[in-house]
């Protein structure tokens, strides 16, 4: 997968390319990971990205000339297949492990980090294919949102993650949160390790850990149990224990 980010700080992403699981999926050749200074694609004497608003107000507003310049050039380079255009926005759909799976599948994404007050308008109506948000706020900049997309992203990539299985157990990819992790010491401050992890019993431990993970979503976050193809075991499991008030 080829991944390029249009950026005004280029620099904010060498730390965050270069290190942890987007360092070793770049360095496997898994994924090519390039932040682009737009402002390269200035055509102007002063290499100017925005401009004051239309109507007067405050704040700055993004050109459309370098953002669309930066697209295309890198679309005719690199395009065997059209790229996933993303505009980090707040105003965009919330991102989600779902999202994260989609994305993972394509072979070319390319973000659009924004600044100051925003976009022009017509950066999102003829150029983008999604816009996203990671959440209700407002951040100074679509970095860091570009770098919780890529990072999600990547580590779905084949190969990327050295078990194999960690990616597929993780919160949300079942439609449930995962269960509770116990490393060594089995006992630590007089509070003990589930016995049922240190059984040997493969088929118990596995049970222990959906129950946990159905308990967990219960109490955190009910509302994912509607889309998690609980069986209708697990369901009358599960309404027996909200009668019972669980404690976890
Ligand atoms: N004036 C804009 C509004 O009210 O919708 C906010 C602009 S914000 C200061 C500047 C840039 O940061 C945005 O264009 C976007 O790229 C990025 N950004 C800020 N918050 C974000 C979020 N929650 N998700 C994704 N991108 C965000």
């Amino acid at each position: 997968m080829r991944i390029d980010v249009l950026t005004l700080f280029p620099e904010m992403f060498e730390g965050v390319f270069n290190a942890s699981i987007l360092g070793k999926a770049r360095e496997k050749g898994i994924a090519r990971l390039h932040a682009v200074n737009f402002r390269d694609y200035a055509n102007n004497k002063h290499n100017t990205v925005d401009d004051y608003p239309y109507g007067g107000g405050g704040g700055m507003v993004l050109k459309p000339e370098p953002i669309f310049a930066a697209v295309e050039e890198l679309v005719q380079a690199h395009g065997q297949r059209k790229p996933r255009v993303i505009l980090l926005c707040p105003q965009g759909e919330p991102y989600s492990q779902q999202k994260a799976e989609e994305l993972a599948k394509e072979e070319h994404l390319i973000f659009i980090c924004g600044h100051y007050e925003g976009y022009d308008e017509r950066i999102r109506e003829h150029l983008v294919t999604d816009e996203l948000s990671i959440g209700d706020y407002v951040l100074t900049g679509g970095e860091l949102p570009a770098m919780v997309m890529i990072d999600s992203v990547v580590r779905l990539l084949p190969g990327t993650l050295g078990n194999a299985t960690s990616a597929v157990t993780d919160s949300f990819s079942t439609g449930l949160l995962e269960h509770p992790h116990y490393t060594r010491p089995a006992s630590f401050r007089g509070w003990e390790v589930p016995d049922v992890l240190m059984s040997g019993h493969h088929a118990k431990v596995e049970a222990w850990r959906r129950e946990q993970s159905l308990l967990r979503t219960l109490k955190r976050r009910p509302e994912l149990l509607e889309e998690a193809g609980l069986t209708d075991k697990e369901k009358a499991w599960l309404a027996k224990m909200q009668a019972g008030q669980p404690e976890q």
